[in-house]
């Protein structure tokens, strides 16, 4: 289980002091927005409501999936593109561990970013980079929810029905419904207060793991028959043509490398998206031994040490070389200790 995390009181009250002190927040999410980062940002924004503050919530890359309409308030969330962008004087990036995570409204703009605004960076992931003015980076929580669920606490601020269900939601999405090995003892109970709370379950299983439309399904099939194995490595593939074939978004392949994993033969799963300009990768490992992250900085990504991402320039080649790198970078760990048929690779 991961070290627990607690926050520094002086760097909560600094973050406390930056927003109190805004005209107008803005809190852009991470592009290809999860439900972690739309979620921790509008419970953020609920709050700063309750502060006083005014503040507008930005899908960065202007692409909100239907899985995330369920949302309560997911009407006032402004999309980077199709909606104005307010006036702001203080941005606030929760869930983002680079600048580039912010998708078109940093590439349109990097000036956007560059300090003249001031930032306040609240984050979970190990690779962050200290962007902000105030950066409260806390790697041992598995989602940004949850912290953000510390630091209304800690502002004295009341948690509502409604706040309470966005941030359950955020700790469920990242999570998978508490059943990464991320998930603390302290997840637990902070999605157990949520509840107390008033925040119900259900309906965010459902929306988040259960509920689909056809096109989904369609694309699932597709990933399927494109399964390959190179090495050690279980991978998949899916080009914008196949998400057309399928009439899905590309937000309905998220699931797939997840039930990939833990493949018997297999020290990691990945999947690769395919568009004009190269492939987006996600990578997931189920191993204290295989970090996917340090595999994916190799390729200039990063996340989590069991879920992670990166960017591929090129076709059809730089897809193969690449499998073929991860792969060998597989085969050089040492997995002695582990004896789970997933991760004894055999001749596949
Ligand atoms: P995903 O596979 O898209 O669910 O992402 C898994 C984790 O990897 C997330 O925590 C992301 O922040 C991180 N990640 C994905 N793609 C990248 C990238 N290109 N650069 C850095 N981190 C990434
Ligand atoms: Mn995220
Ligand atoms: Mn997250």
């Amino acid at each position: 289980m991961p070290a627990m995390w607690r926050l520094d009181p002086d760097d909560a009250a600094a973050a406390l002091a930056m927003l109190r002190g805004a005209r107008h927040v803005l809190l852009p999410t991470h592009q290809h927005v999860d439900a972690d980062s739309l979620s921790s940002a509008m419970a953020m924004s609920r709050g700063l409501q309750r502060l006083g503050v005014a503040s507008t919530v930005l899908v960065s890359d202007g692409q909100l999936p239907g899985s995330l309409r369920f949302l309560p308030g997911i009407e006032r969330v402004a999309r980077y593109g199709a909606d104005p962008l307010p006036d702001y004087d203080l941005l606030c990036l929760i869930d983002s561990s680079d600048l580039h995570r912010l998708g078109a409204f940093y590439r349109d703009d990097p000036a956007r970013v560059d300090g003249h605004v001031p930032m306040v960076n609240i984050d979970h992931h190990v690779t962050n980079g200290r962007f902000g003015v105030v950066n409260i980076v806390e790697p041992g929580a598995a989602s940004a929810s949850e912290i953000v669920t510390d630091l209304l606490a800690v502002w004295g601020v009341e948690l509502d029905r409604e706040t309470a269900q966005l941030l359950l939601s955020g700790i469920y999405g990242d999570t998978l419904g508490l059943r990464t090995d991320s998930v603390t003892s302290r997840t637990m109970r902070t999605a157990a207060d949520l509840v107390d709370a008033g925040a119900n379950p259900m309906p965010v299983v459902d929306a988040l793991f259960r509920i689909k439309p056809k096109s989904t399904v369609a694309l699932w099939r597709i990933a399927l028959r494109n399964i390959t194995w190179t090495g050690s490595l279980i991978w998949t593939s899916l080009s914008d043509d196949e998400f057309a074939a399928a009439g899905a978004e590309s937000s309905e392949g998220e699931g797939i490398v997840n039930f990939l994993l833990g493949t018997d033969g297999s020290r990691a799963a990945a999947i690769l998206y395919g568009a004009k300009d190269g492939w987006r990768v996600s990578m997931r490992s189920m191993y204290p031994q295989v970090n996917v992250a340090q595999i994916a900085s190799v390729f200039g990504g990063g996340g989590h040490p069991r879920a992670a991402g990166c960017q591929v320039e090129g076709g059809e080649d730089a897809k193969q070389a690449f499998v073929t790198r991860v792969a060998e970078l597989l085969a050089e760990i040492d997995m002695t200790g582990v004896s789970t048929p997933a991760a004894t690779p055999k001749p596949v």
